[in-house]
Order: C-alpha cells, then sequence, then structure tokens
C-alpha cells in the first residue's frame, strides 16, 4: 500500500472522498512516522495521538452518513504552539507558560477544526517567536530533516520540520518577521504569510500585533493554498482583521500561469554576503520565470537597507508591552512566592526564571526604545522607515504584479553556529522582514538546492496588500517547471530519517 504519510493534502483529501482510505488509517500512518522519527527531529512539543484518532474517526462516521464535508476533512494537521488550542498545552516555547492550557481555541484552531482537520499536535518553536532557527526553545531545538546537525529556520522550525519530515503533510505557522518563510526556505517547503489582518490573530500569543500573522506549510503550493482558504477571512474578534472577500488563492494555485505577469526582482535584496548557491539556485528560477512568458524588471527599494533595524526597534517595543501581560499572578510559572516576598518580587523572580536570554533581551531593548527620552530618537524613527518601506512597495509595485528576490540569504546553518551571535542571527530574516513591516502577502517556494551544500533554497515571492492570489499563481507556476526538471525536491531528494524513536 502507498505510504500515506507521503500524500500531498490534496491526494489525501481525494482518497479521503473516494472512500479508498478512513481520515483514521490517516492519522494512525502520520502518528506511527512521528514515534519512529520525532526523536531526531523534534518538531512536537505536544502529540495529542487520541485526540487526533477520535477526531479522524468523527470525520469518518459523519462522512459514512453522508454529510458534506469540506475539502480538507480528515486530513491531519499540525499547529505552531503559539496558538491557542482548547483542552492542549500552549507553551509558545516557553518555561513561562509551561503547562498553560487554555480555555479556548484561537480562531485559526477553530476554523481548522470546523473543516474538519485533524490537529495531531503542537509544533516547537523559538520562545514567543523570537528566532531564526528553533534554539531558543525553552524545550530544546528541532533538527533540520535534510541534515540533523543543521537549523530547520525559525521561529517556525517544528511546524516546518514536521511537513518536511513527513509528519504532517499541513502545518499552521506564525510570521512576525519571516517565522513562515524563512523554514519553508531551509527545509525545502512552502510557507505563506498572508496579507496583515487576512487571517485572524485572535488566540494567537501576540509577539508584535502589528507585524503577527498566521499562514499555511505545506509541501506543495496547491496544499498550501488549500490551508489558507481554511484559515483566512474577516473575524469580528480581531479588530485588525481585513473585512473585505479573500482572494481566490486555490484557484490561482490550479491556474499556475504566469504568462504576462511582471515580475520585479528586487536590487536590495542580493549580492554581498549571499550565498553564491541561493543566488544561483535564485537566478535560474527567475529566468524559468521569463520562459513560461512573465516579464522581468528590476525595482530599486532603497528604504529596505533600513528595514532590519528598525524591525529591531518595532518589535522589541511591541513585544516588551505584550509580553508584560506574563506576570506570575493570572497564569504561568509562578516562582518565589514562598510568603516573603510582595508581588513585584514574585514577578521579578518568575519572570527571570521563565524567560530565556533572546525574550530578556528583546524586552530590555524594547522598554529602552519606548522609554520618554528616547521614543522620537529610536522608535518614532522606525516607523518613519516603516512609511518609506511602504512606499518603496508602492512604488515597485506600479512596475511589476509581485517582487522576488531570495528568502533567506544562506542555507540552512550548523546548530550552535549562531546562537551567541544575535545579530548574524538577525540577518536570516533581511529579505523577509520588508513584508511584515509593509503587510503585504509573501510566500517562499523551493527552487532546489545550492550546489555547494546540497541544502534546499527558498524564492520569495511577494504579492501587494489582499492580492494573495498571485502568491499562489506564482508560485504554482514555478514548482510545476522546477517539478518537470527534478522531481519533487523533498520526495525525490531529501535524505531518509533514521527512525531512532523515543517521541511522545
Ligand atoms: N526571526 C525573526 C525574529 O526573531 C522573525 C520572528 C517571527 O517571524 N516570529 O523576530
Amino acid at each position: 500500500m502507498t505510504d500515506l504519510t507521503r500524500l500531498t493534502a490534496a491526494d489525501t483529501a481525494a482518497a479521503l472522498t473516494s472512500g479508498d482510505v478512513s481520515a483514521a488509517e490517516v492519522t494512525e500512518a502520520h502518528l506511527a512516522r512521528i514515534r519512529a522519527v520525532d526523536g531526531a527531529v523534534h518538531a512536537f512539543l505536544h502529540v495529542d495521538a487520541e485526540g487526533a484518532v477520535d477526531a479522524a474517526r468523527r470525520i469518518d462516521a459523519r462522512r459514512a452518513a453522508g454529510e458534506d464535508l469540506g475539502p480538507l476533512a480528515g486530513v491531519p494537521i499540525a499547529v505552531k504552539d503559539v496558538i491557542a488550542t482548547e483542552g492542549m498545552p500552549t507553551t509558545c516555547g516557553s518555561r513561562i507558560l509551561e503547562g498553560w492550557v487554555p480555555p479556548y481555541d484561537a480562531t485559526v484552531t477553530r476554523r481548522l477544526k470546523d473543516a474538519g482537520l485533524v490537529v495531531l499536535g503542537k509544533t516547537n518553536m523559538d520562545e514567543f517567536a523570537m528566532g531564526s532557527s528553533t534554539e531558543h526553545s525553552a524545550f530544546g531545538p528541532t533538527h533540520n530533516p535534510w541534515d540533523l546537525e543543521r537549523i530547520p529556520g525559525g521561529s517556525g522550525g517544528g511546524s516546518a520540520a514536521a511537513v518536511a519530515a513527513f509528519e504532517a503533510p499541513l502545518a499552521v505557522g506564525t510570521d512576525t518577521g519571516g517565522s513562515i518563510r524563512q523554514p519553508a526556505a531551509v527545509t525545502g517547503t512552502v510557507g505563506a504569510k498572508p496579507t496583515y489582518g487576512g487571517v485572524s490573530r485572535y488566540g494567537l500569543v501576540a509577539l508584535a500585533s502589528s507585524l503577527d500573522q498566521a499562514g499555511p506549510c505545506a509541501r506543495t503550493v496547491l496544499d498550501a493554498a488549500l490551508l489558507h482558504a481554511v484559515i483566512a477571512g474577516h473575524d469580528p474578534l480581531d479588530s485588525t482583521s481585513v473585512d473585505a472577500p479573500v482572494a481566490d488563492v486555490v484557484a490561482a494555485a490550479r491556474q499556475a500561469d504566469v504568462a504576462g505577469v511582471r515580475v520585479g526582482v528586487v536590487k536590495q535584496l542580493g549580492g554581498e554576503g549571499y550565498q553564491p548557491g541561493v543566488e544561483q539556485r535564485f537566478r535560474e528560477a527567475v529566468s524559468i520565470l521569463e520562459e513560461l512568458g512573465a516579464s522581468v524588471v528590476e525595482v530599486d527599494c532603497p528604504a529596505f537597507d533600513y528595514a532590519l533595524p528598525a524591525y529591531y526597534l518595532i518589535l522589541p517595543s511591541e513585544c516588551s508591552s505584550n509580553l508584560a501581560r506574563f506576570d506570575a499572578m493570572r497564569y504561568g510559572l509562578r516562582a518565589g512566592d514562598d510568603g516573603g516576598g510582595s508581588a513585584e518580587d514574585v514577578m521579578a523572580v518568575s519572570r527571570d526564571a521563565g524567560f530565556g536570554p533572546e525574550a530578556k533581551r528583546r524586552i530590555m531593548l524594547g522598554t529602552y526604545a519606548l522609554s520618554s527620552g528616547y521614543y522620537d530618537a529610536y522608535y518614532g524613527q522606525a516607523q518613519k522607515v516603516r512609511t518609506l518601506i511602504v512606499r518603496d512597495f508602492a512604488a515597485a509595485f506600479e512596475r511589476a504584479d509581485v517582487l522576488v528576490s531570495p528568502t533567506a540569504p544562506t542555507t540552512a546553518f550548523r546548530i550552535g553556529e549562531r546562537i551567541d551571535d544575535p545579530l548574524a542571527m538577525y540577518l536570516a530574516d533581511l529579505c523577509t522582514i520588508p513584508s511584515n513591516l509593509a503587510g503585504n502577502a509573501s510566500m517562499s517556494v523551493p527552487v532546489g538546492v545550492a550546489p555547494e551544500d546540497g541544502l534546499p533554497v527558498g524564492l520569495q515571492v511577494i504579492a501587494p496588500p489582499m492580492a494573495d492570489d498571485r502568491l499562489y499563481r506564482v508560485g504554482a507556476a514555478l514548482e510545476g517547471a522546477l517539478a518537470d526538471r527534478w522531481g519533487h525536491l523533498l520526495i525525490d531528494q531529501a535524505p531518509e530519517l533514521p527512525t531512532t524513536g523515543g517521541a511522545q
């Protein structure tokens, strides 16, 4: 029999609809895969085997009763541990939330369940989504399925690795500065950051509220589109949610055609500091788009040179405020409560014990940047740069329908290599951050492996706000043309994983 874990979500859905397999069988196959390989990968922080099998059986019963189910009903999914799941732990990769079980579902979780997707468990991440390697998780790093000594990207390394390791066909991630796209790039998967406000943030533990956005992780562009369609759309529970129709991303992924599309190559995102193999694969992919009928122009976005410093003022500012809620008084870790100290003492001891070094660094930076004497010099300046970036995008989109760049300057680096060098870590998001600052839609699509290290390279496609369908149209066209050349990257080129077991 076919290995059910190797199917795309679309093929799994078709097999479920035709009755060739049951949701319970598909779920069991993925749980077995998790048991076999997650000891080596560590994509999951929590696996809900029993709950998943129960949910799958309920879907099978509803299907047998002739109910008309959604297109992904019965397909398993992994959820990043920053998204609230009722009755299932949600730690954000932090000790401060260890053991916390949310009493409610995030809107994203609710939509997954309403659409009949089967939640397998929660995936590992950098603490509160701060990082580019998943090494900042309080529960140990996730390993890249392409090379277990390397990082799977971050902060959503767990979601990307789960999909790349065939532990789940789909996962949900969140992207504040690149945490869906950069992990997708370094694991050979597809990841999309929808337009800001396109997917509800209700129940998503906030890192930086003006930047955070949940989105799909998958092995194909069509699979990502199918998931995008399930989670996107207006939500009255999120005041920043856009009350407008969602672009038809599934039709766009099926259309997969770039004839006449104007593609803008961003001048600032490439050149010095970029790994040669990344640049090579990127340039080849751009020529393929041209061969497929797209027209290619270079676009100039000078303010992008200041995106990284602006982001590292805006993000810490917002996060210092958001993380103030973890005060040991309402939920989460409480340490030092021996009756001898004040509430402030307990808060200080708990926050010291509960937050890791990166969270502390950003809380301190943000508190400083927002302090009255420095507000204009730092936070105010950064917001001005943000406006310049929005203007650069607007000008670029006059000349191009989509913009492209490498997703990340390098392939997956080694675990431990950048952990003591925050600036080197921050550079991993050089190409992805502008889209978060501007709030537009963006995706990473695999474009092969770098010749020098055999590791995956991602190409980033950027579309104007609410034109998310363009990502899928261009991404799917490129994916199709590349598959004709060297097959499916993950299925045909990714190394076999050791089945050491040892997972939950
Ligand atoms: N790596 C970036 C950061 O550390 C992005 C994080 C994210 O997108 N959640 O802030």
